[in-house]
């Protein structure tokens, strides 16, 4: 197949990962027979610095165009100025908009390599396997802003048409796993949180007759999450919430550097990304984990190029690379940290002997 991808590095450690993914990507157009063309634009800091947009007219324009697009991260301290009139994650909450994304899937399933180094007692995280569904371009985020010296405010809206197509592609997505879907709002105290739960109950019930829905409170959630993550399948919520509890999640599998997303809308076009930051910490110095940002190619495999040998080919690689203990910084416990350049050639390598069966069709 030929596919043309964008390609985001962004800031911080954004390049670093995402070249990573490339170059996976790359083996897995030879290795399957494939023709992938990559196309790299400026997004975020990089883009404010280079033309002072956060995103210039010609990245959305190739985005707009392209089959997928593959993104690192955006941000950090050099462009946090609470007082700056441009800020880099503007650049992709436009970016998430204008191509519609509304549905961003976050899969949690711990590895159990990565164990030691999640926080949480191991006989807790066997098994988990959960699906976030957060809705990505409506909300807080995106509601009118107010701001006066002496108080500040942010709108929160959803409309009905908003919460049905998240909920229905929550329910698409729990009717092929294990047919569970956990509805998380606020409906004690906000009143697009009852909105919420009014429409979710009823697609649920109208629709979906096989998939089994229940409701849960943010704050109760972010409690069960880490103290029995193993009863949950699909979780869907509005966007705030999303964001927060999948930050948490990531605890569940060990580091944040373990856990990619998929932003989608209603055609195949998708966003890819890891769901951490720019880590300005670490930035530069060739030892963030890559995985996340492989396994979100992985993702643009299956849910854009609808390659789904080709994604579970790459999946199984990053397992076998975890399962060799080929672990970066943040997972290492007990063995010496690999690099970022090193994790990527463990995948490589086991891509490599993954697609011996498989391949060679020219
Ligand atoms: P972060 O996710 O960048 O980092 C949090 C911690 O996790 C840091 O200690 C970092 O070193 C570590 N970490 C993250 N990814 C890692 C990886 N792949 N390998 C190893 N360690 C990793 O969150 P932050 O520090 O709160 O934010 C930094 C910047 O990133 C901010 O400017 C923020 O706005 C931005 N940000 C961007 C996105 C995005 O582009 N989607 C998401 C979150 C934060």
């Amino acid at each position: 197949m030929h596919a043309e991808i964008v390609v985001l590095p962004g800031d911080g450690i954004g390049p670093e990962v995402t070249a990573a993914a490339v170059e996976v990507l790359r083996a897995v157009a030879k290795g399957f027979g494939h023709c992938f063309g990559f196309h790299e634009h400026r997004i975020g800091g990089a883009a404010i610095d280079a033309i002072g947009s956060p995103l210039p007219e010609e990245t959305l324009l190739a985005c707009r165009t392209a089959d997928a697009v593959l993104l690192g991260a955006v941000g950090g301290p050099r462009w946090s100025d609470p007082g700056a009139s441009v800020r880099p994650e503007q650049g992709l909450l436009a970016l998430r908009q204008a191509l519609g994304l509304y549905a961003n899937l976050r899969p949690v399933a711990p590895h159990p390599a990565a164990l030691g180094a999640a926080p949480i007692k191991p006989h807790l995280l066997a098994g988990v396997d959960l699906l976030v569904v957060r809705e990505l371009t409506g909300g807080i985020y995106f509601g009118d802003k107010q701001r006066t010296p002496n108080d500040a405010s942010d709108l929160c809206r959803y409309s009905v048409g908003e919460v049905e197509r998240i909920v229905r592609r929550a329910c698409q997505l729990a009717r092929v796993r294990r047919g569970k879907l956990t509805s998380v709002d606020k409906a004690n105290v906000l009143e697009t949180s009852r909105l919420w739960r009014e429409v979710a109950t009823r697609v649920a019930r109208d629709e979906f007759p096989d998939v089994q829905i229940e409701h849960q409170l943010v704050d109760a959630m972010a409690m069960h999450l880490l103290a029995r993550p193993r009863e949950y399948d699909v979780i869907v919520t509005e966007n705030m919430f999303g964001d927060i509890l999948t930050d948490e999640a990531s605890m569940l599998a060990g580091s944040l550097g373990l856990l990619p997303s998929a932003s989608l809308g209603d055609g195949r076009r998708g966003l890819y990304e890891p769901i951490h930051g720019s880590a300005p910490d670490i930035a530069g110095r060739g030892i963030a984990n890559p995985y996340a940002s492989i396994l979100s190619a992985a993702l643009l495999l299956r849910h854009s190029l609808d390659l789904r040998d080709e994604a579970e080919c790459v999946e199984r690689a990053v397992a076998e690379a975890l399962h060799a203990g080929a672990l970066t910084a943040d997972l290492a416990t007990t063995t010496p940290p690999l690099s970022t350049r090193a994790a990527t050639r463990a995948v490589l390598a086991q891509l490599c002997e993954e697609r011996q069966p498989i391949v060679m069709r020219d």
